[in-house]
């Protein structure tokens, strides 16, 4: 039977009471954002929006030339899971565009909500600050779009401006203030980083006999590896992957205290904390006078490498070419390169399938990479429906800055159409380089009951199964 999914009846409002919880002031003063929303909130935010309008042409001509044809309306996980209107793209991307209309064309003040024109009311911003926190800026509705709108793009401005104005989520301005304070999303002072890496150590001498190391702070190694900081902590397999990688190809790393954080939830916020939280990789590189710079399992921070760190903060000419590089493109140059002895019996336990992350694949294009290390060490490889996979990649449901509890609703209906797919294809492992996707999907699958043999479909990282291949 075909793979499909079903579009469900419209239900308005009925995700118009899940919400974020609000940013706090002690963050946002940490953050340079207002401690609370300014006086003139209307004026400063419509002030915002003619900034960005000015800045990013692309905003403009995104809000001027939909055609409201529709195309776009059933594509986004978060209108199939909930079937609030609000969640559909055209729609969500109207929340902004109305406002646009009222204070920015003439037919918009002339002729008001009968030209699609809205003022900025205290309903609209709450709209917003609802609707555009169930946007996981993920680009699917892009893919599918006559003209290439992309909604992301609109999500990002409202989310620009509302952060101007002193409005924003409690989760991601608390991830971003950490990263200042301690180098990373978890707020992991440099001695228990450190105290982790040698346990990590430890485990791998007691599997493998040998002293491998996860080293810190080393000046003068030839790669710094900045991973998602949760590989340290909850995906421990994928860390202890990237050790084996880089001890079987004779390569010197180092993780930094400074920065041991590739993740940028800037990129969720505003682009002043974006391009701060970018800077600190490149300042970690110098100071540890590496060679190369190499981007560990996490989706966003692939995106906001290989988007922004050249422009923001670059020229990244004292690092070797190609820069920057994912992880997975290294270890597939050097796997295609016979650089490592293999033994893929070692996940035949395993009917592995591949979720490609929205921002490793639709924003960063590396879709092949990771398949190739798949199929290199796994015996047992399936692909999901080709609509559901690459550039039609579906979110897991809390990328963009929605990882957080309180909106558990929102994240388990945007993980229905994955968990729909691994389900079809009866796959056991998910495997996924994210660390938010390795969060949030074990929650999904359980949530929508994905088993196979009475057990809940395991999900973790490509170079977890690298790590289990690897002969030493
Ligand atoms: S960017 Fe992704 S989450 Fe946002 S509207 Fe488009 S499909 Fe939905
Ligand atoms: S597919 Fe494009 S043009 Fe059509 S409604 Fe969606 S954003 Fe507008």
């Amino acid at each position: 039977m075909a793979f499909r999914l079903d579009i469900p009846p419209l239900e308005p409002g009925v995700a118009a009471e899940w919400q974020c919880y609000a940013a706090k002031p002690k963050d946002m003063r940490a953050i340079h954002l207002p401690e609370e929303r300014v006086e003139d909130w209307q004026r400063r935010a419509v002030d915002k929006l003619q900034e960005l309008l000015l800045k990013m042409r692309s905003l403009q001509v995104y809000l001027d030339i939909c055609a409201q044809c529709g195309a776009c309306a059933d594509k986004c996980q978060f209108y199939l899971g909930t079937g609030d209107p609000n969640n559909m793209p055209v729609q969500r991307a109207n929340l902004l565009r109305k406002v646009y209309r009222y204070y920015f064309t003439p037919v918009g003040r002339l002729f008001g909500r009968a030209a699609g024109a809205e003022p900025l009311t205290e309903e609209v911003l709450r709209e917003w600050y609802t609707y555009f926190y169930q946007c996981s800026e993920c680009r699917r509705c892009s893919a599918f779009c006559p003209y290439g709108i992309d909604t992301a793009e609109i999500t990002i401005a409202a989310r620009e401006i509302m952060a101007s104005i002193g409005v924003a989520t409690k989760y991601v301005t608390e991830v971003v203030a950490k990263v200042y304070e301690t180098g990373n999303n978890l707020g992991i002072p440099p001695l228990a980083w450190k105290d982790n890496c040698e346990f990590l150590e430890e485990e791998l001498y007691e599997e493998t006999g040998q002293r491998i190391r996860l080293p810190v702070d080393e000046e003068g190694a030839e790669v710094l590896l900045v991973p998602p900081s949760a590989d340290n902590f909850a995906n421990t397999d994928t860390m202890i992957g990237y050790a084996k990688m880089f001890h079987a190809a004779g390569i010197s790393w180092t993780t930094s205290t400074y920065c041991n954080e590739a993740g940028n939830f800037g990129l969720f916020l505003n682009y002043r904390n974006l391009k701060q939280v970018n800077k600190r990789i490149l300042d970690a590189a110098r100071m540890l006078r590496v060679k190369k710079v190499v981007w560990g399992e996490c989706g966003h921070a692939w995106r906001a490498g290989i988007a922004f760190t050249d422009t923001m903060n670059g020229p990244m000419d004292f690092l070797e070419v190609p820069y920057p590089i994912h992880i997975c493109e290294f270890t597939w140059d050097l796997l295609r390169r016979g650089a490592f002895r293999i033994d893929k019996s070692a996940n035949d336990d395993l009917l592995v399938t591949y979720h490609d992350p929205c921002n490793v694949a639709r924003a960063g294009q590396l879709l092949e990479e990771p398949r190739a290390i798949l199929r290199a060490t796994c015996n047992r490889f399936v692909e999901m429906p080709a609509d559901t996979i690459r550039e039609r990649t579906y979110c897991c449901g809390a990328g963009g800055g929605l990882l957080t509890d309180e909106i558990m609703e929102v994240r388990m209906a945007g993980g229905k159409p994955r968990a729909e797919a691994v389900r079809y294809v009866g796959a056991n492992y998910v495997a996924t380089p994210c660390a938010i996707c390795k969060a949030q999907l074990p929650e999904v699958m359980k949530h929508w009951r994905v088993e196979v043999d009475g057990e809940v479909v395991r999900v973790g990282g490509v170079h977890d199964l690298l790590g289990r291949a690897l002969i030493l």
